[in-house]
């Protein structure tokens, strides 16, 4: 088949984004959380597809910066922490946003996030409160007693987990520095208004890293991991033309920061931040030694001398980055067939590795033989623990073919007659939509060798 004239249809930004939360929720992405009772404001479930493309980023991220690193150990720390730990990291006196109320229709906003000079964006009146702090974490009481000695939170970041396993991973570890400690894992904030689909919830998930370091180091440190994490988001196949570094301004840094920049993305609903980097100097391991009492220093062998490492801690939102691939790799193209819509995932993080089709659903002998194939294909992808292998045997194989471009699987793998003669099947790929005739034997090399691409 020749490839198809392509043009691509022009669509504003918002249109964008409406197309995305549509698209994710009937191909089984991401659903509104809690629909069947009227849903959960700031919450999101993962369908399969999602989970997968979830499933898929954090294999990647770990086997780039864990498991293809000699100096990174990964944990997992509870998400329910001793309330002490967040009076030490600031987050009890300072993880908060500023909040306004309209006095008219009650709405709550992020005094940062609104004209306050501007009518109320929901019902137009200007008669809004001043703005006072509003603490994002999340309480609830641990054991039967509802008492304030009871009282802990659920982690608004997974960060203080890696600080308040410091000693132990040490201890059992050795590691020597610089050294990294990972962790992935959900955190929860009480946003004031979640919004923008899965950019902006109240149940999410990091992806951090806290990098100790000696501190004369910290500026080539900060470097080279900006660096490592560019290599990462070309990885992604975000366009770099999207991405921004932005230096937050001394006025601006978090409690703990000394030097932040923050790395934005142009979603259809503005330039925001997807990930960051920030050098948090020596404060949180000096903190939790000062509200513990341990001893969280790190003697260093060669120098002879104790003292508390630094960091640089490179964070990445694993929803942002679901969010920024589902826009990013989103093209519609006119076709003479159509409009088709293709989700073009670099073929590594496709949720779907490939679909495959007997050309007749009526043809036992085809079904069959596709069938085998299918099973064949999905031990592959067991193997590889990750990567989904689809069936379909409905319609017209054209329809099947935009069916899965839509979820953006990079190759269809048909059975048809000739395959009963001679053992080769039609290969089609998204992109291109060509298809090629492979002998069944090769399909997992071939496979194998453009995801390597
Ligand atoms: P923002 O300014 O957008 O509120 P932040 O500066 O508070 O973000 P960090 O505290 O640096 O965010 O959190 C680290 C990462 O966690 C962010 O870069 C982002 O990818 C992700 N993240 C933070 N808050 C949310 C949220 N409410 N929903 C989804 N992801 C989030």
């Amino acid at each position: 088949m020749a490839s198809r004239a392509v043009i691509k249809t022009s669509m504003t930004d918002r249109d964008r984004m409406e197309k995305i939360v549509s698209l994710a929720k009937r191909r089984g992405f991401i659903f509104p959380g809690s629909e069947l009772y009227g849903g959960l404001a700031g919450t999101w479930d993962y369908g399969p597809l999602g989970t997968e493309l979830k499933t898929i980023v954090r294999n990647e991220w770990r086997r780039r910066f864990v498991l293809g690193r000699t100096d990174m150990v990964q944990i997992e720390s509870a998400i329910l922490m001793n309330a002490r730990v967040w009076k030490a990291s600031g987050h009890l006196e300072s993880f908060t946003d500023p909040m306004v109320d309209c006095r008219q229709c009650k709405a709550r906003f992020r005094a940062d996030k609104i004209d306050l000079a501007a009518a109320c964006p929901q019902c137009g009146a200007r008669d809004f409160t001043g703005a006072r702090p509003f603490n994002m974490m999340f309480k609830t009481f641990i054991g039967p007693v509802e008492d304030s000695a009871a009282q802990i939170y659920l982690r608004p970041e997974t960060a203080q987990g890696m600080f308040t396993n410091f000693k132990a991973v040490l201890d059992t570890m050795r590691p020597k520095l610089p050294f990294g400690i990972a962790q992935i894992g959900k955190a929860f904030r009480n946003e004031i208004t979640p919004g923008n689909f899965i950019f902006r919830s109240r149940e999410f998930e990091q992806m951090e890293i806290e990098y100790f370091i000696r501190p004369a180091d910290w500026e080539a440190q900060f470097e080279a991991w900006l660096k490592e994490m560019r290599g990462w988001i070309a990885s992604l196949g975000l366009d770099a033309a999207r991405v921004h570094e932005r230096e937050v301004a001394a006025e601006d840094l978090a409690h703990y920061s000394k030097r932040t920049v923050d790395i934005d993305y142009d979603f259809p609903f503005g330039r925001e931040e997807l990930y960051g980097i920030a050098y948090r100097t020596d404060f949180d391991l000096g903190q939790h030694a000062q509200e513990s009492g341990a001893d969280l220093g790190y003697f260093d062998e060669a120098a002879k001398e104790r003292f508390v490492p630094h960091v640089i801690e490179p964070t990445f939102g694993l929803d942002r980055t679901v969010l920024a691939l589902l826009l990013e790799h989103y093209q519609e193209e006119g076709a003479k067939d159509g409009t088709r819509v293709v989700l073009k995932f670099p073929p590594r993080i496709a949720p779907v590795k490939v679909a495959v089709f007997p050309l007749l659903a009526n043809k036992p002998q085809l079904v069959e033989r596709a069938r085998g194939i299918f099973e064949r294909l999905q031990g592959w992808r067991r193997a590889m623990g990750e990567g989904l292998v689809a069936w379909d045997d409905r319609g017209n194989i054209g329809k099947r073919y935009f069916s899965q471009d839509e979820i953006g699987t990079p190759w269809c793998v048909t059975v048809d007659f000739q395959t009963l003669e001679d053992g080769t099947v039609t290969v089609r790929d998204r992109d291109s939509a060509e298809q090629e005739r492979v002998a069944e034997p090769d399909l997992v090399a071939l496979f194998e060798e453009r995801l390597k691409a």
